[in-house]
């Protein structure tokens, strides 16, 4: 588009060198002085073509932005930007605005003669603290969808907007996109970049002109990116809610200031060009966008991404000395190889897939079928039953599964389109895999001939594979030898296919992109619209690709929502095996928050052992069978005298509630001490017990009377630290002998054995063996809570208690126990026990089954085979150095707690006074799941990342971990 007219403001295409006016500080502290009556510093800042200073009080506050305007525009353009400005602010109250503000004269823009060679304007602009979102390194998609939504918002204020000042020619107008990188091109030195410059502008171009009419047109702002959009960090992560220079305001399309605004995210540390899709979500939610809106909105974004290359390498011809101009040039460069990664039909279909405005495609009609062979279809899909017992991670996993199909009475195995295929996904990855498939394999039982599905012609044929036209599709087979060329009819051979061997069949509408074979889950909308099913080639329907619907809301609309879930867009996760997670998309995450799951997820012996049993027996403990003495027995012998009597339950929730119950019974007594900022569970009793705030911010509050806290004994940033420590111990004793001489003796004292909800932070050294004698002489029980620390995670002992040197009179214990069937005990001596005797019976009808005691067993057998405390003392000692590195390096890590396989990273804003970074913390857990990593934060302040993971974990693991919070921290959350 070449556009020769005359404009009431500026032209780029006239006058396309604007480099920005030469005014010193001096002179802009002169200006400040006698325009607008400030005594005020003025410290230069960057800009492309204006120039600009920070007016900066006596007393350091920042009073504004003191911009002169580069004389090439004038007062009519300068007035339109100022009108805007007000009023986006008056339209927008939830929006930041650097509207103008008045000189001594009242007027918002001050003329300024003899101080560059034309007339220059001035405006004393609104500062807006919290600087821009620029200054961030990776933008989390909630930052993403922050911008869209900014620039939703200036779009709908703009929307009604007129003035004569828009009408103007700017080389950021993505309408003149393409002259502005011919006009450009010279700028750029390396013949390469010139010619992958100008190719893309073009191909742009392409899809972008046919669209133009139908492209709404109102004023837009032109320049909402990341140096342009200012932030609040309130909450841990940035999130834009200010808007400030109006410069490049111009009419032109609507479209274009979403476009200019997603782009700049392709700057960021770690965003894909998927990463943009929050911006247009939000936008899209403000400001609805039309059909030839989504079509054109990549293209554009493409063609801006060229155009600021083009312009800053004039930019730094011009004025080489602009440090601003040059320092942006490697984000630009990544901005452009990022839009350029995915071709631009491939995005636009995911954008459009993505808003809704995507099409199911037609299934493609065959005149003859390629093969005439029943087929088997293969299942793939993460719930497929092939994968059970760690089949995902067998090579050749596919040949091996056609194989078995072949050998049982299969003509032909066939594997289905676009679902995601587990086996393809890496263990350890921080990247999303390509796992979805953009066409199907078929292996043959024997060797075959394939026919053309219709009349056509064949494109291309080599020793390895053929491609064919016909019927508006090209088909391509790989893995076969073409028999044929040139003009084929349907049904006439087109090639063969060996026995047993893959044969990869695609289609695709005429004219599509080739895709590749595997695609992410994220650019599967994109790829799949451009591709087919091949299945109606062999006679078969399509495939529905099962979904589950919206599965947070059917789950929202029938389970308990105070049951809350992890992450506020979780994976759908329904495959464990060892110290991995498995999402439906075909992700692996690594596990290392499920300290339940000690053995691993879907632990082959475990599974056997409650299949077998429940095929025999399942019934109650009133009846006489082996399993539940046996289970008895082995746990009482993990234990030291006198603990040898053993009740068994369901949930570490009801072993803490009987434990209780147990020391009431035992000393006829009520009052039981517990320690603040625990948690026991949730049973009427445990939760009397527990204080911690993170799972009850009222916990303080409601505590009944019978309950009596003694202060939580954290050395890391409680009353009492470091050496300090032990002093907790002396106030614990203290305020338990006053309850004994006010006539309150406890019943019992209970406790964590290490302090799991500071992350596994071990108890001031000798503070149970005080506080169990303090007990214990007033005639209380010592209950001791070993539901999450128990049962070897801790390495170096088997029990919490044994690291404290001290003996509790009842242990509860649970998770671990069952490796994830519920299953709890608690374990007191045979005396405390009989005294129950004056409550009644105890039963619990599945505490002590069959099938738990068979699986309680397995566990315990699988711990000691496997050998698995050994490997959380070496590889928790390896993963806690590896973290301790890593604080040296980033000051946010206050410290490691924590010891073998239960550690806790905790977040802190400032190493002196300890703030607790909870936000942060959580925006670093969302983070390391989109590096595939599966963490959560833990303690009252939320601010500990806590490292549990499944005790099979392997260094390679633990060294994921480490550098994927490395990559977290260095990079931006
Ligand atoms: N005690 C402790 C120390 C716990 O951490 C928990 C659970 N987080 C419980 C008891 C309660 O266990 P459950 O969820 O199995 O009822």
């Amino acid at each position: 588009m070449t556009v020769n007219r005359r404009t009431v403001g500026f032209n780029f295409l006239e006058q396309p060198e604007l480099p920005a006016p030469q005014v010193s500080e001096e002179q802009a502290e002169h200006i400040l002085h006698e325009r607008y009556g400030l005594r005020a510093r003025a410290k230069s800042l960057g800009s492309q073509q204006d120039r600009n200073f920070t007016v900066i009080s006596p007393d350091e506050s920042v009073a504004g932005v003191l911009k002169i305007a580069n004389p090439a525009f004038n007062t009519t353009e300068l007035q339109a930007q100022d009108l805007a400005a007000d009023l986006i602010a008056t339209a927008e109250p939830g929006l930041r605005v650097a509207v103008p503000l008045p000189n001594v004269a009242g007027e918002k823009c001050t003329t300024i003669t003899g101080l560059v060679d034309r007339p220059a304007y001035v405006r004393l602009l609104k500062y807006l603290p919290g600087g821009t979102l620029l200054q961030s390194g990776y933008l989390s998609p909630t930052a993403v969808a922050s911008l869209g939504d900014v620039a939703g918002r200036v779009s709908r204020a703009l929307a009604g907007f007129t003035h004569p000042g828009l009408d103007r020619i700017l080389q950021w107008d993505l309408r003149h996109g393409t002259d502005v990188v011919t006009a450009l091109i010279s700028h750029v030195s390396d013949p390469a970049h010139r010619s992958a410059l100008q190719s893309t502008a073009h191909q742009a171009w392409s899809r972008i002109a046919p669209l133009a009419d139908d492209l709404p047109r109102q004023a837009v702002h032109l320049d909402l990116t990341d140096a342009n959009v200012v932030v609040s960090r309130d909450s841990g992560a940035a999130h834009a809610d200010g808007v400030i220079d109006f410069g490049d305001l111009t009419d032109t399309w609507a479209v274009a200031e979403l476009a200019i605004a997603a782009s700049c995210v392709l700057g960021h540390a770690g965003s894909d060009p998927a990463s943009v899709l929050p911006a247009i979500r939000a936008f899209n939610a403000i400001r609805p966008l039309c059909a030839s809106e989504a079509e054109a909105l990549w293209p554009l974004l493409v063609l801006r991404t060229a155009v600021l290359i083009v312009s800053g390498a004039q930019q730094a011809a011009l004025d080489p000395d602009n440090d601003y101009v040059t320092e942006q040039s490697d984000g630009e460069w990544r901005m452009f190889e990022q839009a350029i990664s995915v071709p631009m039909d491939v995005m636009t279909e995911v954008i459009k897939a993505d808003l809704g405005l995507g099409r199911a495609p037609e299934a493609v009609e065959v005149t003859t079928p390629l093969i005439d062979a029943a087929a088997v279809t293969l299942d793939l899909s993460t719930t497929s039953d092939v994968y059970d017992d760690g089949g995902w991670l067998t090579t050749d996993f596919e040949d091996l599964q056609a194989r078995a199909a072949v050998a049982d009475g299969a003509d032909l195995v066939v594997t289905v389109y676009a679902q995601p295929r587990l086996n393809r996904a890496p263990k350890l990855s921080q990247d999303s895999p390509a796992v979805v498939p953009t066409g199907i394999g078929m292996w043959p039982a024997s060797e075959i001939e394939l026919m053309a599905p219709w009349d056509g012609e064949v494109v291309d044929a080599s020793v390895d594979g053929i491609t064919f036209r016909g019927s508006g599709y090209e088909l391509t087979l790989t893995g076969v030898s073409a028999v044929t060329s040139g003009s084929v009819r349907a049904g006439e051979t087109l090639a063969h296919a060996s026995a047993q061997q893959w044969v990869q069949v695609a289609v695709r509408p005429a004219g599509a992109p080739a895709a590749p074979p595997f695609t992410t889950a994220e650019l599967a909308p994109g790829w799949l619209a451009l591709t087919r099913d091949p299945r109606p080639l062999l006679g078969l329907g399509s495939t529905e690709t099962r979904s589950s619907g919206d599965l947070l809301s059917r789950r929202d609309a029938s389970f308990a929502q105070v049951q809350e879930h992890y992450y506020r867009t979780p994976p759908q996760v329904e495959r464990g095996w060892r110290n991995y997670l498995l999402s439906t998309r075909g992700r692996c995450y690594l596990d290392m928050v499920n300290n339940v799951t000690v053995l691993g997820h879907a632990h082959p012996r475990v599974a056997a052992t409650a299949a077998r049993q429940l095929r025999k027996l399942n019934t109650n403990s009133r009846f006489n069978y082996e399993a539940v003495v046996e289970f008895s027995e082995r746990l009482a012998a993990t234990l030291p005298d006198p603990l040898d009597t053993v009740f068994l339950v369901n949930s570490g929730s009801e072993a803490s509630d009987l434990a209780i119950r147990l020391a009431t019974a035992a000393t006829g007594r009520r009052d039981v001490v517990a320690v603040r900022e625990a948690y026991h569970g949730w049973t009427y009793g445990t939760d009397a017990v527990s204080t911690s705030i993170a799972d009850n911010p009222n916990a303080l509050a409601t505590r009944p009377e019978w309950v009596h806290t003694v202060e939580s004994p954290n050395s890391f940033r409680g009353k009492y630290r470091g050496a300090e420590a032990v002093r907790y111990a002396d106030d614990a004793v203290a305020q338990i002998e006053e309850l004994i001489s006010d006539g309150r003796a406890p019943a019992g004292f209970i406790c964590e054995s290490v302090y799991g909800n500071a992350g596994g932070m071990a108890l001031p050294d000798g503070y149970l063996q005080r506080v169990y004698a303090a007990v214990r002489a007033g005639g209380g029980l010592a209950i001791s809570d070993e539901v999450q620390v128990g049962y070897g995670r801790l390495g170096e002992w088997f029990w919490g208690f044994q690291q404290q040197n001290a003996v509790p009179d009842i242990v509860s214990i649970a998770k671990s126990t069952g490796n994830g069937y519920p299953l709890g005990a608690v374990i007191t001596s045979r005396e405390v026990a009989d005294r129950f005797a004056s409550q009644g019976y105890f039963f619990s009808s599945t505490g002590g089954s069959p099938l738990s005691c068979a699986i309680g067993i397995a566990v315990l057998d699988v711990l000691e085979e496997e050998a698995l405390q050994q490997n959380a003392s070496r590889v928790g000692a390896h993963l806690k150095a590896g973290l301790q590195a890593l604080q040296q390096r980033h000051p946010i890590i206050g410290t490691v707690h924590g010891i073998g396989l239960y550690l806790g990273v905790e977040m802190v804003r400032d190493p002196l006074t300890l703030e607790p970074a909870t936000e942060e913390t959580a925006a670093i857990c969302d983070r390391m799941l989109e590096l595939g990593v599966i963490i959560q934060p833990t303690g009252d302040h939320l601010n500990i990342l806590k490292t549990k993971p499944p005790l099979c974990i392997d260094v390679e693991g633990a060294d994921f971990y480490v550098a994927s919070l490395d990559r977290v921290l260095t990079e931006g959350w």
